[in-house]
């Protein structure tokens, strides 16, 4: 397979080639056509197999750059990982100009609330930084048609299970939701279950 066979938008396959991808890594090529057709996806991939891309293209083809509000959301672990994701959004979105924002806990409140003002479509957050955003209601995610979960069992083990619960709670039903995690233990499993709909599983 080739990234010109996803059916892609021109401005994408330009900005895969510019970041020197030649071909699908093996959890690409099986999660780009399903995410792309809508279907709910659970990830079994360590890191460093290109699950990044693997949910961000999709994410990037799906955005509207019309629509000035949020469309998409990935919640990360970390800040790094949240920072290093949304990095690889932009330039996945270089030619399409989408506008992807991380938001992290331990930045300045105010300096996000004045970002979020550009009205970027995608946000990569951590999920506490988020929670608080949405209570400051500073993020509204009624128009959020995709969710990533990424590392979702770090998320587990860091105590992040009702935050993220409560996050999906704020997005609308009719959403599309990825969840990616190294491993699945029974916690994991049992919010697949509560907030996904008839997850197909990608194992890698
Ligand atoms: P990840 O697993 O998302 O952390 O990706 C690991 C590394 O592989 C990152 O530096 C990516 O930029 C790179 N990468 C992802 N997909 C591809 C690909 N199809 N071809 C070459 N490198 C890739």
């Amino acid at each position: 397979t080739t990234f010109s066979e996803f059916g892609l938008s021109n401005n994408l396959v330009q900005s895969i080639n510019n970041m020197g991808f030649e071909e699908p890594t093996p959890i690409q090529e099986k999660t780009i056509p399903l995410a792309l057709e809508g279907k709910d996806l659970i990830g079994q991939a360590q890191t460093g197999t290109g699950k990044t891309a693997a949910f961000g293209i999709p994410l990037v083809e799906k955005v509207s750059i019309d629509v000035e509000q949020i469309q998409g959301i990935v919640v990360t672990p970390t800040r790094e990982l949240a920072v290093q994701v949304a990095e690889e959004l932009n330039k996945i979105g270089q030619f399409k100009k989408i506008r992807t924002l991380p938001i992290y806990g331990g930045q300045d409140i105010n300096r996000q609330i004045k970002a979020l003002k550009k009205r970027p479509q995608i946000i990569v957050g951590t999920p506490g930084r988020l929670i608080d955003h949405i209570n400051r209601k500073t993020i509204r995610l009624q128009q959020v048609s995709m969710v990533v979960l990424d590392e979702a069992d770090e998320m587990l083990n860091m105590g992040f299970v009702e935050d993220i619960e409560a996050i999906l709670q704020e997005i609308p039903e009719t959403r599309q939701t990825l969840l990616f995690s190294a491993t699945m233990p029974k916690p994991i499993q049992a919010l697949a279950q509560r907030f996904m709909r008839d997850p197909e599983i990608i194992k890698i």
